[in-house]
């Protein structure tokens, strides 16, 4: 088809010189229109330019040699089966399919959470996609000039993948839908494929953690990671303070892991509180009375297992405000982490697993007519929806907020609190209007930017991580107006952490 291309082209031209036209192109003359070019107008620029240029410095060759399109490598001029099979052979052909109609208009800046030019991040996804297109072209080069079949150079890929939160907030201002956080899902993926991602123990532990149902594991790791394991890390962090550098992340992974203190858990988690529940039975908890309304509430690894204080404040208010809760069983997680981190096999394993799960529960209480699905957590609300659990509870996922303040509950006080919006927001972006609503906060004051949890990518990536924190100290210091402490609110656990 381009050779037919070619021949039109030819035929085009041809035309255009018979008309009295003149040959150029988008961009000028070019490689590619060089042959239409009248030899007597190609001699005379050139003697032009060797008046003007003796020694030949400025371009060499352009618009001279008329051999130079055999010579020169520019795929996009010959995208050609060749290069189709290599790109699909490199996985890379979906990869590309997604990000070329990228306009360039730079929109997306604007909210990224890794684009922090005061740290020199330059990763939001405009610049990303040039970086992509430019990697194909050296890969296409590699490929066919030096006959080398085994990528090596697509281990650059990674670093353009970690610059990722999978926020998404890029993809509401995009005049094009270019979603970068699923594109940068399927950089992990393409490098997991061929063996070359990276991932620390850290984060290897903390994925196996997540999808560990085992008690006796979950207390173990619970104890010597979370409990005893982060408190040698606050300890390492007060005592490598003095050696921390001001601005830059230092160069060693372990002193990137002590420039921020780790919070402390909750002592216990909300399966140590609750009477006990097997790996296949579920706790129904009736309010006093009557129930006015009956949700399932899934609390998630992090709500039950990390700050598992906001699994027990969540049926709580719940319970206090009429709600039949029906839970799940114990050390379940939605799949998020393991849908990111690209580890495919471990994600279809959870979805399918929590699918039949919910649908058995869902039968097993088909007497009841739920509310809703409530979540604690923003992540958990993606990864429910993706399995469609709002078909089963009541035809929607809520997050607890939203939810006691369609039922009415309020909060008496006042005072001046901070508020941070979370990457993966369960209120909409309308927390403040339900902050509003349930009252008790007296003056409330957003605070943009990334909290830098991230989910494990402030384990795998420190150094990014960290930069991202100090755009976060900044404008939390600007919000502040030089007050001595502040109150922050938020709807993510990961947040709280953060
Ligand atoms: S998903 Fe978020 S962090 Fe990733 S490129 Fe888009 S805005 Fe930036
Ligand atoms: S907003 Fe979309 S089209 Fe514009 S630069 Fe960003 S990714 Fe490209």
């Amino acid at each position: 088809m381009l050779e037919r291309a070619d021949r039109v082209v030819d035929r085009v031209m041809e035309k255009v010189i018979a008309l009295g036209g003149v040959v150029s192109g988008e961009h000028g003359i070019g490689v590619t229109k060089l042959k239409y070019l009248d030899p007597k107008i190609l001699a005379e620029l050139s003697a032009y330019r060797l008046k003007v240029d003796p020694k030949g410095t400025m371009n060499p060759g352009k618009l001279d040699d008329l051999e130079v399109l055999q010579h020169i490598f520019t795929p996009s001029f010959n995208l050609l089966e060749l290069e189709a099979h290599i790109l699909q052979r490199a996985q890379i052909e979906s990869l590309s399919k997604k990000v070329d109609y990228c306009i360039r208009c730079g929109k997306c800046k604007i909210d990224c959470c890794v684009y922090y030019p005061a740290r020199g991040m330059f990763y939001h996804p405009r610049n990303k996609n040039l970086a992509i297109g430019s990697l194909i072209e050296a890969l296409l080069f590699d490929a066919q000039r030096e006959r080398s079949t085994d990528f090596a150079l697509l281990r650059w890929l990674e670093e353009v993948a970690d610059h990722c939160t999978i926020c998404h907030k890029c993809l509401k201002p995009c005049p094009v839908d270019i979603d970068t956080g699923e594109v940068s899902v399927l950089e992990r993926e393409i490098l997991s494929g061929w063996g070359i991602k990276h991932s620390t123990p850290m984060t290897e532990m903390t994925l196996s953690y997540l999808a560990s149902r085992s008690p006796g594991f979950n207390s173990m790791f619970r104890k010597a990671v979370l409990q005893i394991g982060g408190a040698a890390q606050r300890a390492g962090t007060r005592l490598t303070a003095p050696i921390q550098p001001e601005n830059d992340p230092p160069a060693l992974y372990p002193l990137r892991m002590l420039r921020s203190q780790v919070p402390e858990v909750p002592s216990a988690t909300l399966s140590d509180i609750l009477p006990e529940c097997g790996p296949d039975q579920v706790l129904v908890f009736e309010p006093e009375g009557e129930a006015e309304s009956s949700v399932f509430y899934f609390p998630g690894c992090g709500s039950e297992r990390l700050i598992s204080t906001i699994s027990m404040a969540a049926i709580h208010m719940l319970l206090e405000r009429g709600s039949r809760v029906v839970l799940p069983p114990p050390f379940l997680c939605c799949g998020f982490p393991a849908h990111v981190n690209a580890k495919t096999e471990q994600y279809g394993s959870i979805v399918l697993r929590n699918s039949v799960m919910f649908s058995q529960i869902r039968e097993m209480f088909s007497y009841i007519d739920f509310d809703a699905c409530i979540v604690t957590c923003g992540t958990c609300m993606e990864g429910l929806e993706a399995i469609e659990a709002d078909r089963l509870f009541g035809g929607r996922i809520k997050d607890i907020a939203g939810f006691l303040q369609e039922k009415g509950l309020t909060i008496e006080g006042t005072g001046k609190y901070l508020y941070h919006a979370p990457c993966h927001d369960s209120l909409s972006g309308k927390a403040l209007e339900a902050i509003d609503s349930i009252g008790g906060f007296g003056s409330v004051r957003a605070v943009p930017h990334c909290c830098s949890e991230a989910g494990t990518l402030s384990l795998s990536r420190p150094d990014i991580t960290d930069s991202m924190l100090q755009r976060k100290r900044v404008a939390i210091l600007e919000a502040m107006h030089g007050a001595s402490g502040a109150v922050m609110l938020t709807n993510c656990l990961h947040a709280f952490r953060g």
